[in-house]
C-alpha cells in the first residue's frame, strides 16, 4: 500500500482499477482479463506485420531516391523486429504479466535501450534511436485506425481511474466519463479547462500528485479523495473497506442538498441571487436542469473543436438542441475562446503565445471565418429558444463595436434579428473600462480564472504558482469591486462566471462586492445556495469592505474564515430553536 498526496480539485470519493496515461495521453497502460491476451497478442503480430511493411516500402523509396547507404538504415530497422528480445519478449509480456501491446512494447524497448547505453561502443550506443524509432512505429501501428484513447477505454472493464501526467482537455472531452469514477494527474490546476470539465461532470479528481504515473503500476487498485487530495494505492483490505464506506457517504452527502433543488437562490435577509450553469459538452444539458440552474450562464463552445462538431450545421443543430432544451430559460453560449493550438499543454513556443495572442474577440479583427460560421449557425439556431452571445477575451470598447457590426451584418444577411450580446471581463483592462465596454454590450460577464492569472501575472495552469494564484488577493477584488460598481452605474447586467463563483466560501465575497448573479458548474450550485441561505447580504457587505482595503490575500482568507465560522453557528443555532 502506498500513499499519495494532491491536492483535491473536484469533490467526491472514487475507488477503481488504475488506467496509466502518459504524453498527452498517447501511450495507455492497462492491465488485461484473461480473455483479452489472445487478441492482444493478435494485436501486436498485426502491428509487427504492418511495421515491416512500412520499413521495406521506406527502403525501397530511398534506395531509388537516395542512395543505398540510407535505405540500409530502415532495412537495418526491418531486422530488429526479428530480434528475439524485441517482440518475442513483448509477446511474453503479454502472457505473463497480462498487460496491453503498447505498455509490452514501451517495457521491452525501455530494457533494450539501458542496454545499448551500458555498452562502451559509442556505434552501438547510438543504436538506441534506432530502437526507439521502430518502438515508436511498432505502436502506432498497434492504432492503425487511430483508435484514441476514448475508444480504447471502452474495452476496459470499469470502475477505471485514469493516472495521467497531464490529461490534454482536448483528450478529456471525447472521453466517456461514465467509464471513468476519478482522476489523478501527476500536474494541473484547479482552473484548467480538463479539471473544469470534470468537476462540471462530478468526477472526483486530485492533481500534483507527484510522480504518481510512475509510481501508480495500472491494474492496481485506486482510492482518491477529491476534497482532501488523499490517493491510496493498492490498499489493504480493511482500508480499502474505510475507502468504499467514504465513497459511499459522499455520494449520499451529494444528496443532502436536494430539498433545495426547485428553491430560488435567496440569502437570509430574503435577497434573490440567480444561480446559472456553465457547460461545456453539450449532451450533459440534463446535468443543468437536473441542478434547478436558472439558464445557461456560460456554453464553453469551444469544447464543439475537439468534437468534429464545428461546420456550420453540425453547429447550428447543437445551439438548436441546447436552446429548445432549456427554453424558456436563456442560454448564453460563448464564441470559440481558441487560438490555433491552444488547448497544447505546451508551456512555450507558439501554443503558448497563442494563449495571448490572436484569440476569442480578436480573431474577428485578424479575419477568422471560424468566427463568421459560428455568428451564422448561432443565429439560425436562435429562433428555438433564448439565445445570447458571449465575447471573450475583450480588452477594448472598439473590439467589441467591431465584434458587433459583424454579428448585425450577419444577422441582416439571414434575414434574422440579433440578440443580446455580452462581454467576458476576464482582461484587467476590461475590467478598468467597464464604461467603455458597457456601451457596446447588453451584459458582462466576469471570467476570474483569466482575470485573476492576468491580474498576478500567474500562468493558471502553471501548478508550481498554485500558491501565486490567489482569488483572494486585494488587487483582484479591488478589480471585482471596480467592476461591479461600473456595471451598475452603467445600467449594465454583470454576473460571475469563473470558478470563485463556484466556492461556497468566496460567494458571501463576491455578494458583498456587489455581484448577485452568477454560473457555475451544474454540481456547485446547490452546495452556494445552501451558503447563500446562512448569508445576511450587510454583513456580506462590511466583509467586503474590509477584504478589498486588506494588505494580503492571507488577511483576506483570515477574515474569510471568521465569517464562514459565524455563518456556521447562525446555521446551527437556528436549526436547535425549537419549531
Ligand atoms: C474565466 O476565464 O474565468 C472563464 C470563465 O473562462 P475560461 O475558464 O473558459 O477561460
Ligand atoms: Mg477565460
Amino acid at each position: 500500500m502506498t500513499r499519495l498526496h494532491g491536492r483535491g480539485v473536484s469533490a467526491g470519493v472514487a475507488v477503481g482499477g488504475a488506467v496509466v496515461v502518459v504524453r498527452e495521453a498517447t501511450q495507455i497502460r492497462y492491465r488485461l482479463a484473461a480473455s483479452g491476451v489472445d487478441r492482444e497478442r493478435q494485436r501486436l503480430r498485426a502491428a509487427r506485420d504492418r511495421t515491416r511493411r512500412d520499413l521495406e516500402e521506406i527502403s525501397e523509396r530511398l534506395a531509388r531516391t537516395i542512395g543505398p547507404a540510407q535505405a540500409s538504415i530502415f532495412a537495418a530497422q526491418g531486422l530488429m523486429l526479428d530480434d528475439p528480445l524485441l517482440l518475442k519478449r513483448a509477446d511474453e509480456l503479454i502472457r505473463t504479466d497480462r498487460i496491453n501491446a503498447e505498455w509490452a512494447i514501451e517495457r521491452v524497448i525501455g530494457d533494450l535501450q539501458a542496454t545499448l547505453a551500458r555498452e562502451g561502443d559509442e556505434w552501438l550506443r547510438e543504436r538506441g534511436g534506432d530502437v526507439a524509432d521502430v518502438g515508436g512505429r511498432l505502436q502506432r501501428n498497434l492504432r492503425p485506425e487511430h483508435a484514441s484513447l476514448a475508444d480504447r477505454i471502452l474495452d476496459i472493464p470499469p470502475p477505471v481511474v485514469l493516472v495521467a501526467d497531464e490529461l490534454p482537455p482536448s483528450v478529456a472531452a471525447q472521453l466517456d466519463w461514465s467509464h471513468v469514477t476519478g482522476l489523478v494527474c501527476d500536474a494541473g490546476s484547479p482552473t484548467s479547462h480538463t479539471i473544469i470539465l470534470v468537476r462540471s461532470l462530478g468526477v472526483p479528481a486530485v492533481v500534483g500528485a507527484g510522480r504518481a504515473t510512475h509510481l501508480v503500476a495500472p491494474g492496481q487498485t485506486i482510492a482518491l479523495d477529491g476534497v482532501t487530495g488523499d490517493v491510496v494505492v493498492d490498499p489493504d483490505d480493511d482500508v480499502l473497506e474505510g475507502w468504499r464506506h467514504r465513497a459511499a457517504l459522499a455520494a449520499s452527502a451529494a444528496h443532502a442538498f436536494d430539498a433545495l433543488r426547485d428553491r430560488p437562490a435567496t440569502t437570509a435577509d430574503g435577497t434573490h441571487i440567480r444561480l446559472e450553469a456553465n457547460l461545456e459538452i453539450a449532451d450533459e444539458v440534463a446535468r443543468v436542469r437536473d441542478a434547478g440552474a436558472e439558464g445557461i450562464g456560460l456554453f464553453r463552445s469551444e469544447f464543439l473543436l475537439d468534437m468534429d462538431g464545428a461546420d456550420e450545421e453540425a453547429q447550428t443543430a447543437t445551439y438548436r438542441s441546447l436552446l429548445a432544451t432549456m427554453a424558456p430559460l436563456p442560454v448564453t453560449i460563448r464564441t470559440f475562446d481558441a487560438a490555433g493550438d491552444w488547448r497544447s499543454v505546451a508551456t512555450r513556443g507558439p501554443a503558448h503565445r497563442d494563449r495571448f495572442g490572436v484569440r476569442g474577440i480578436r480573431t474577428v479583427r485578424h479575419r477568422d471565418e471560424r468566427f463568421r460560421t459560428q455568428i451564422r449557425a448561432l443565429l439560425r439556431a436562435a429562433d428555438a429558444g433564448v439565445l445570447r452571445i458571449l465575447l471573450p477575451f475583450v480588452t477594448t470598447g472598439d473590439e467589441l463595436r467591431g465584434a458587433r457590426t459583424v454579428i448585425e451584418e450577419i444577422a441582416r444577411d439571414l434575414g434574422v434579428a440579433t440578440v443580446p450580446i455580452g462581454a467576458m471581463i476576464e482582461v484587467p483592462a476590461a475590467a478598468l473600462t467597464i464604461d467603455a465596454l458597457a456601451e457596446h454590450a447588453e451584459f458582462l460577464s466576469v471570467g476570474t480564472n483569466d482575470l485573476i492569472q492576468y491580474t498576478l501575472a500567474v500562468d493558471r495552469t502553471d501548478d508550481r504558482l498554485a500558491r501565486e494564484y490567489a482569488a483572494t488577493s486585494p488587487a483582484v477584488l479591488r478589480l471585482l469591486r471596480t467592476s461591479a460598481v461600473q456595471a451598475r452605474r452603467s445600467h449594465c447586467e454583470v454576473s460571475v462566471c469563473g470558478e470563485m463563483a463556484a466556492d461556497p466560501l468566496l460567494v458571501p465575497l463576491l455578494v458583498g462586492l456587489g455581484f448577485r448573479r452568477f454560473s457555475m458548474a451544474p454540481a456547485a450550485i446547490l452546495g452556494v445556495k445552501h451558503a447563500l441561505s446562512a448569508l445576511d447580504v450587510r454583513q456580506a457587505v462590511m466583509l467586503a469592505r474590509q477584504a478589498v482595503l486588506a494588505r494580503s490575500a492571507h488577511e483576506v482568507d483570515q477574515l474569510l474564515a471568521s465569517m464562514a465560522k459565524s455563518m456556521r453557528e447562525a446555521v446551527d443555532s437556528s436549526a436547535k430553536e425549537p419549531a
